[in-house]
């Protein structure tokens, strides 16, 4: 980590009270630890989301390939069969 120039402002809140020795090199750029940190919370939420939004549309599109695909109830049970099984490889 570059730290020879502690004593500027971060370039994110345009602070300098975090800039001392704790200054962390984000994408090229010195930012303070709270700046630093905050980014990183923040993508972590959004892969979470990312994960939970990706379930969700997942689980409608199989239902909505249920619906389409089954003409009557035996054709039903032998999909959801599959999409079980098919679970299991991805
Ligand atoms: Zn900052």
């Amino acid at each position: 980590m570059d730290t020879t120039n502690i004593n500027q402002t971060c370039p994110l809140c345009e602070k300098d009270k975090h800039m001392e020795k704790k200054a962390k090199l984000l994408y090229g750029y010195l930012v303070c630890k709270k700046c630093y940190y905050s980014f990183a919370n923040r993508r972590q939420v959004a892969f979470a989301v990312d994960i939970i939004l990706y379930i969700i549309c997942k689980n409608i599109c199989q239902g909505i390939v249920l619906k389409l695909a089954a003409s009557n109830e035996a054709d039903v049970d032998m999909i959801r069969g599959l999409s079980f099984l098919s679970s299991f490889h991805s």
